[in-house]
């Protein structure tokens, strides 16, 4: 595979932007090789700048449910765009996509969109600390809930909960609020309650997808919900990912588990930056300028974004069984990959939820971000590369998610699947 203009395009990027790229995980690190620059997008397609094609499992990472230049939402983006680009005044396109997204979400009265999925979590921190007069808060080791500072931390020394910051630049005074429990480990949370009398609220992916695809378990959901309630904490639910990717209903549809705040991102912008966060009516009354506590945006609410954002909700509430198709085709190319590792004796663990799917190379089912670092990631680095220049674009990184897309055919994923067969035999 050529990939000439690509490498260039990438050198003369490092020189002009920190690492090349816009955003880390883009540059490729954690498994080598020259990340493509992209010319297009079509349907389940992504073309790079050489003109190589790739079935893309990525889609933006998450956002092109409907796949790359769907009909309906590019002529939705036309049109608003012909009304203007933005105003810093309401339009009426909010209140339709927040009555659509109050109409899906049992939990969700309210709603308040931002620019962003990191602003819609810290907003959404700040809300439930402001609602519960409280300090602290308690997140899972391996669950990401974008680059803010409090929720940018690792596990402290020894046995604390309380964590310490994982980048450079966080004052430990800002992470010293943050406590860490264990993903799908109750007994983990019950001692952060333990070690705090102050918990404002405990936020979690219920579908994980940023340590690879970890689903949490039901019961423990459950049991969250219990805690939460017995010490008056509020209950996150952080589905900018796995929110309209799962399923329709989102994840308390699923588990049967309810949060007090549900955070939203990536499919509700339908590839236009957009982020929300919503929940129970007299927790939202407490944001400004119903209540005290302070939130603002000047793109907020963006027309063109939300004009996206309605096309593509509009679009998954009138195929609601769009889920299931996708959910088939993603159990289609886990299995296909599964049978694949079997015949070469390459451990492998696989899941799927909606149209999210993940795969690990390791020996045993992977429930927490420690399960998840037993993955060979070396291996991963060798599938990457071989299903890159085959024509198959997954994410670079063992720690996250694959998504199919509408536009992801059963004739491509068959293709994967021979692909991936080749591949894990020289692996
Ligand atoms: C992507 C993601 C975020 C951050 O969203 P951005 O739009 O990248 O800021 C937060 N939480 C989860 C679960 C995510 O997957």
């Amino acid at each position: 595979m050529n990939i000439q203009h690509s490498q260039e395009a990438f050198l003369r990027a490092q020189e002009l932007i920190p690492g090349g790229v816009n955003s880390p995980v883009r540059a490729f690190k954690s498994v080598g090789g020259i990340p493509r620059f992209i010319e297009s997008g079509e349907g389940g397609y992504l073309i790079d700048i050489d003109g190589n094609r790739y079935v893309d499992y990525v889609q933006s990472w998450g956002p092109l449910i409907f796949g790359h230049r769907d009909e309906s939402i590019e002529n939705a983006v036309i049109e608003a765009v012909k009304h203007g680009l933005s105003f810093g005044a309401p339009t009426q396109a909010e209140s339709e996509l927040a009555a659509l997204i109050i109409s899906i979400y049992e939990s969700i009265e309210k709603v308040r969109f931002v620019s962003s999925g990191t602003e819609a979590v810290m907003s959404a921190i700040r809300l439930a600390r402001g609602f519960t007069g409280r300090d602290d808060i308690v997140k899972f080791t391996g669950c990401y809930h974008g680059h803010s500072d409090a929720l940018l931390v690792q596990a402290g020394s020894g046995a604390a909960t309380f964590g310490t910051p994982s980048s450079p630049g966080v004052p430990a005074d800002f992470t010293k609020h943050t406590l860490l429990a264990e993903y799908n480990n109750i007994d983990s949370v019950r001692k952060c309650f333990i070690d705090s009398p102050g918990i404002a609220c405990v936020i979690i992916e219920p579908i994980a997808g940023n340590m690879g695809l970890v689903p949490a378990d039901k019961d423990f959901l459950a049991q969250l919900r219990a805690l939460c309630d017995e010490h008056g904490a509020l209950l996150i639910f952080d589905e900018v990912m796995s929110g309209f990717r799962a399923c329709l209903h989102g994840a308390e549809s699923m588990t049967g588990t309810k949060s007090d705040l549900v955070t939203l991102g990536k499919v509700i912008g339908g590839g236009m930056p957009v982020g929300a966060f919503g929940g129970r009516r007299e927790i939202m009354a407490c944001l400004s300028p119903e209540g005290g506590v302070y939130q603002a945006g000047t793109l907020s609410g963006n027309p063109v974004a939300m004009a996206a954002g309605l096309a593509s909700i509009r679009k998954l509430r009138e195929n609601a069984r769009v889920f299931g198709i996708l959910e088939a085709r993603a159990k289609r190319l886990m299995q296909g990959f599964g049978d694949a590792a079997a015949k070469y004796n390459i451990p492998l663990q696989t899941d799927v939820r909606g149209s999210m799917f993940g795969f690990f190379f390791c020996d045993s089912t992977v429930s927490n971000f420690e399960d998840a670092l037993t993955s060979d990631t070396q291996r991963f680095a060798k599938f990457h590369a071989a299903m890159l220049d085959a024509g198959f674009y997954f994410a670079c990184s063992q720690f996250e998610t694959g998504f199919i897309s509408t536009a992801t055919t059963d004739a491509m994923i068959e293709e994967t699947i021979e692909a991936a067969n080749t591949i894990f035999g020289a692996l």
